[in-house]
């Protein structure tokens, strides 16, 4: 058995583009997703056909037990080589004083509790210190974190700003364990999510506001986290990439 990528929320955008750029014929992918069984079946039956190794494995990340059935299932196909914490949530544009605690404590389940509790699940299967032979996360920051995103949703950007700080501590906490922990912190990029937070023509909404003039790809951050995720990055960690067209 060859090596085992988890990737979360890989059934489309950001995470499916990785998906697509790391299919290997020796590399087992777990394309993680929460509701949308038909297009995670679709994209295992695209790697397959390009000569790649994947299967689908339904979890919602905002929950414990999901997370560990998740990693078991990846035990059964080799062994963890990498981690790619992708899945992530939107919200409908609210200012704080209207946001309810269900809706923050959803947006920090999701987005911060998911990937803390994935990472610790992929440190435990690939830290020297535990009988591991090292390995890589990526994190899925935003942009947001740094700017905040009043009105909007500042929910989402403190849950990707305690992402910048964990990629750091993390990083800092396993470098003599064979991990290099990193991070992704995307602009607006052209994929469902924005859709999700009730705005779908945000992306093309938001061009006069990048110093590029235009929204990003999936694939265009899919190429940062699969050279994050390589060794031709091997002496980084505990970096945080924008992939943000300047923004
Ligand atoms: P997306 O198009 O909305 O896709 C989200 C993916 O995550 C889907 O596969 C979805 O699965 C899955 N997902 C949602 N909730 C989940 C949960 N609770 N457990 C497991 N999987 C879940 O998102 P994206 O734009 O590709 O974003 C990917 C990451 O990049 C996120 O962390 C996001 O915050 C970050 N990011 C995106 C942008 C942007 O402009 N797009 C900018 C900055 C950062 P189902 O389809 O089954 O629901």
């Amino acid at each position: 058995m060859g090596d085992v990528i988890v990737i979360t929320g890989a059934s489309r955008g950001i995470g499916a583009a990785c998906a697509r750029l790391l299919a290997e014929p020796d590399r087992m992918l777990i394309i993680n997703y929460a509701s949308n069984n038909v297009a995670a079946e679709a994209l295992v039956s695209e790697i397959a056909k390009t000569g790649g190794k994947a299967i689908a494995v339904q979890g919602d990340v905002g929950s414990e037990a999901d997370i560990l059935r998740l990693f078991e299932e990846a035990d059964r196909h080799g062994r963890l080589a990498g981690l790619i914490n992708n899945a992530g949530i939107l919200d409908v544009s609210q200012r704080v004083d209207e946001m309810s605690r269900s809706r923050i404590s959803r947006m920090f389940d999701v987005n911060v509790l998911g990937s803390f509790l994935c990472a610790r699940e992929a440190v435990k299967r690939m830290s020297t210190k535990q009988g591991g032979k090292g390995g890589t996360i990526v994190n899925l920051s935003s942009a947001a974190a740094l700017l905040g995103a009043p009105n909007n949703y500042v929910d989402y950007a403190a849950s990707k700003g305690a992402i910048d700080t964990f990629t750091k501590g993390l990083a800092l906490e396993v470098a003599e364990e064979g991990i290099r922990v990193t991070a992704v912190r995307p602009g607006v990029i052209d994929t469902d999510i924005h859709a999700s937070g009730g705005q779908p023509g945000r992306a093309e909404q938001m061009r006069a506001a990048i110093p590029m003039k235009r929204e990003g790809s999936a694939n265009e951050v899919a190429e940062a986290v699969v050279w994050l995720m390589s060794q031709k990055a091997s002496y980084v960690t505990g970096t945080i990439l924008d992939v943000s067209g300047g923004r």
